[in-house]
């Protein structure tokens, strides 16, 4: 279906999906009088798929762009790998098979302090690439040398969000059999001035100047999310949790416009030969699966895919699962995170006080709502207590009458029947 769809074009495929999701109540109606334009060229087409997406319980849309894709969990046989890579390494395989075949690797590297595209054609340059980079990448460059390498019959591996796998294809405008494409399940990316901003401020306070920071830090015996700050006279590592640039990430105020609201997690990803992401909750999926070096989702998308797949999986420990158990702890799959006011107050702080003042202002205020959430939850939980508390001691009390009545009723009858007894023993001593 998603083929037929794909016969629109990337925009108008991109407006569909946007009005299916905004109107799905009313899709005929839609189709009828908000969309004329459409109606003529592709009504056939497209009313297909909105009678097909009609017919499925709610549930089902999500996934139904991946029904018939292979899904693994994949962990590289090799800890050295995965200790170096930001989940289960499959990248880093991926990529050796195509450096073998004497191919090209375009993916995003630190380079003199900047996070850029770069084309890696030798194996021992290919740990520059490995680990996520939470930044947007420098492009500059890249789209014109791949091509080249395409042209001149070179095998090619890009790889990068849904978003520039897409620009990859709209760029190309033909199918090359020699390109394959990774695209990573993406949350959102920094915009690149908040995070060079918040290089210059670190630096400041540092005294020093950043080379690097490795985002998916990794020590062995160490379950934690960390962070490696390479700097040029000293390193150290913070604990996701007790780093604000990572929960600055992790709390959507710093990533780009575009993330809020992305159009490229069904078409970027649908046109790529894999999908590559972080297996969250592995541990319930594959319980023995789970032992903190980190676990690849990987999505194999296209019959390319499926082949190289085939060719690489003996350097995994791989079992094959469902859509369903990637999504479960990963919904940015398909969603967009949400946006809040909180965003709106950070983009407005860094216009008046530095970075790290506004991503700390920030941070105190999610913080602090946080706390004024559960003091309302807890002050409901008091309310709810007392009342039932008040409830339950009415009951008691109503109870402890009954049973004071009754006690009363019994003591009576007791006393009638002492009193007869008595009667009929002087009875019967005065009849002797
Ligand atoms: C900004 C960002 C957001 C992400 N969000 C999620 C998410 O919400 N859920 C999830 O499951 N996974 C997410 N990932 C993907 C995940 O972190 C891993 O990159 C992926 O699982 C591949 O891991 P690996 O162990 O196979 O290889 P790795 O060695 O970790 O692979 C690194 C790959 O990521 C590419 N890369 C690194 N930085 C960037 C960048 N800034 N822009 C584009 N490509 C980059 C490299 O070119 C390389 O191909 C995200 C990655 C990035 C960069
Ligand atoms: S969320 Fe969408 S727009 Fe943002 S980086 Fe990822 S693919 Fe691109």
């Amino acid at each position: 279906m998603l083929c037929l769809l794909m016969s629109f074009g990337g925009d108008k495929l991109v407006k569909c999906f946007k009005y299916i999701e905004e109107n799905e109540d009313n899709i005929k109606s839609i189709l009828n009088e908000k969309m004329p334009e459409y109606k003529e060229k592709a009504s056939k087409l497209f009313k297909t798929v909105i009678d097909t997406l009609e017919k499925m319980p709610e549930e089902e849309h999500i996934t139904y762009e991946f029904n018939n894709r292979k899904v693994y969990a994949c962990k590289n046989k090799n800890e050295d790998i995965r200790l170096t890579s930001s989940s289960g390494g499959f990248f880093y395989e991926l990529a050796s098979y195509i450096l073998k075949k004497q191919g090209s690797v375009f993916g995003v590297a630190y380079v003199d302090k900047e996070v850029k595209h770069i084309e890696v054609s030798d194996l021992k340059d290919l740990y520059k690439l490995q680990g996520s980079k939470y930044v947007e990448s420098n492009m500059h460059g890249i789209l014109g040398a791949l091509k080249e390498r395409l042209e001149a019959g070179k095998k090619v591996l890009f790889t990068g969000t849904p978003c520039q796998v897409a620009s990859v294809y709209s760029f190309l405008k033909k199918d090359y059999d020699n390109l394959y494409t990774a695209s990573l399940i993406c949350h959102g990316v920094p915009a690149k001035k908040y995070y060079y901003d918040y290089v210059k401020e670190l630096e400041k306070e540092e005294n020093d100047e950043l080379v690097e920071v490795k985002f998916r830090y990794k020590e062995k015996n160490n379950n934690h999310i960390l962070l490696q700050y390479v700097l040029q006279k000293k390193s150290y590592v913070n604990l996701d949790s007790g780093d604000i640039y990572f929960k600055t990430f992790l709390n959507n105020l710093n990533l780009r416009d575009s993330c809020f609201d992305c159009k490229f997690k069904l078409y970027g990803n649908s046109k790529s030969d894999f999908i590559l992401g972080d297996f969250w909750g592995v541990n319930e999926v594959v319980p023995d699966f789970d032992d903190g070096l980190g676990a690849s989702a990987v999505i194999t998308n296209s019959e390319k895919g499926n082949n190289i797949f085939e060719k690489i999986k003996d350097s995994f420990e791989c079992k094959e699962v469902s859509i369903e158990d990637v999504l479960k702890d990963n919904p940015t799959l398909t969603d967009s995170v949400k946006l809040t006011l909180e965003r709106y107050n950070f983009i407005d702080n860094c216009n008046k006080m530095d970075i790290i003042s506004a991503m700390k202002f920030s941070l105190a205020n999610i913080e602090i709502k946080k706390l004024e959430k559960k003091i309302q939850g807890l002050e409901h939980d008091v309310d709810y207590y007392s009342a039932t508390l008040r409830e339950e001691m009415a009951k008691a009390s109503e109870l402890e009458n009954i049973l004071s009545s009754k006690r009363f009723r019994l003591a009576d009858k007791i006393g009638n029947m002492f009193n007869k007894l008595t009667y009929k023993i002087k009875k019967c001593n005065t009849n002797k």
